[in-house]
């Protein structure tokens, strides 16, 4: 079973910030409204994360290090209605099998918490605490066991750089939970959760940056989109900087980035991007989360309704750039 869980590891977590984003995307599944994230030299020796969700009962807290036993699909009509962020049950058990993990945590209804060790896929540790409402995790020393994973990582600076884009792109995301970032101490991040998306993009790109943009709205048979693109005027050498969410996840998606430019048609010169980010709302019927591990990569149906609805509402919007005068 330890095996198993390392082999699952190897699928799932890749790098510290993949721990990162398995342990948020958990927090927000628990309906958190704040997240807090720590992390310790770029991730290797540590990372916390501590949210204000409604935790984990008791006598069920072994149970989150057991393989597939995730709480968040009863059945296999859930598994292709996905609502939750987590639905494989896999990311716990397999941290806890390449590094030295601690939970704890308080459910909404007990008034005791319990504190659990699981080190290496072993339990080490577990004891009644009297913790805040909500669930830490702490994960130290991440591939101790598995010195090839472990050699694979990249330099602190590295490792720290992925977990930043992580968090943007789930405060992003989720812009009415309150994000907040430290490494060694210090804070790299942090967002308000007042639901400000615009805010948001101010916090992570800068304040004049966030001015600079345009809202964009639209509807199709299938699909809601909304978002904030950058005047033709803020331009990068790089799509990195336009964050496609589909159903509140991040996705890397060519053909809708690809929209995006088109619907800037020749203000945009060649080999320039926009600055944006455009919220996709569908049924869940209609998207197959289950093609990847890292549920980055998403199959969409309709997508060339998608791609036009796109490439339109930033037409219309850019359509009104001549008129709206400089602030
Ligand atoms: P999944 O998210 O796919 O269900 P995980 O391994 O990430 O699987 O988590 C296992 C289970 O542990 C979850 O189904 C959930 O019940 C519980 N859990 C994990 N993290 C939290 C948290 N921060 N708050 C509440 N419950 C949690
Ligand atoms: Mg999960």
């Amino acid at each position: 079973n330890l095996l198993a869980n390392q082999i699952a590891a190897g699928e799932v977590i890749e790098r510290p910030a993949s721990v990162v984003k398995e342990l948020v995307e958990n927090a927000i599944d628990a309906k958190a409204s704040q997240i807090h994230v720590l992390v310790e030299d770029g991730g290797k020796k540590l990372i916390r994360v501590v949210d204000n969700g409604q935790g984990i009962e008791q006598e069920d807290i072994p149970l989150a290090f057991v393989r597939h036993a995730t709480s968040k699909i009863s059945n296999r009509h859930d598994l292709f209605q996905i609502l939750s962020l987590g639905f494989r049950g896999e990311a716990l058990p397999s941290i806890a099998a390449v590094a030295d993990v601690t939970l704890a945590s308080r459910a909404q209804d007990e008034d005791q918490g319990l504190t659990y060790q699981v080190k290496g896929g072993e339990v080490i540790g577990s004891q009644a605490a009297n913790g805040r409402l909500g669930t830490s995790v702490s994960v130290r020393d991440l591939f101790y066991n598995t010195p090839a994973r472990l050699k694979y990582l990249k330099s602190k600076s590295t490792e720290l750089a992925k977990i930043v884009e992580n968090i943007n792109h789930l405060a992003l995301a989720y812009p009415e939970i309150a994000f907040h970032l430290a490494h060694n101490g210090q804070v790299l991040f942090q967002s308000a959760g007042k639901g400000n998306l615009q805010q948001v993009i101010a916090n992570i790109y800068g304040r004049d940056v966030a001015q600079k943009m345009r809202s964009i709205t639209g509807q199709s048979e299938h699909f809601k989109i909304d978002g904030w693109i950058s005047r033709p005027d803020l331009t990068r050498s790089s799509r990195d900087y336009l964050t496609v969410l589909v159903n509140h996840r991040f996705v890397k998606n060519f053909s809708i980035t690809n929209a995006v430019v088109q619907g800037y048609g020749s203000k945009l010169m060649v080999g320039r991007f926009p600055v944006g980010v455009i919220n996709v709302e569908l049924d869940p019927l209609l998207v197959d989360v289950n093609v990847h591990p890292q549920k980055s990569e998403i199959r969409l149906a309709e997508e060339g309704e998608l791609t036009q609805l796109v490439t339109q509402a930033v037409r219309d919007i850019l359509g009104e750039e001549n008129l709206i005068p400089d602030a």
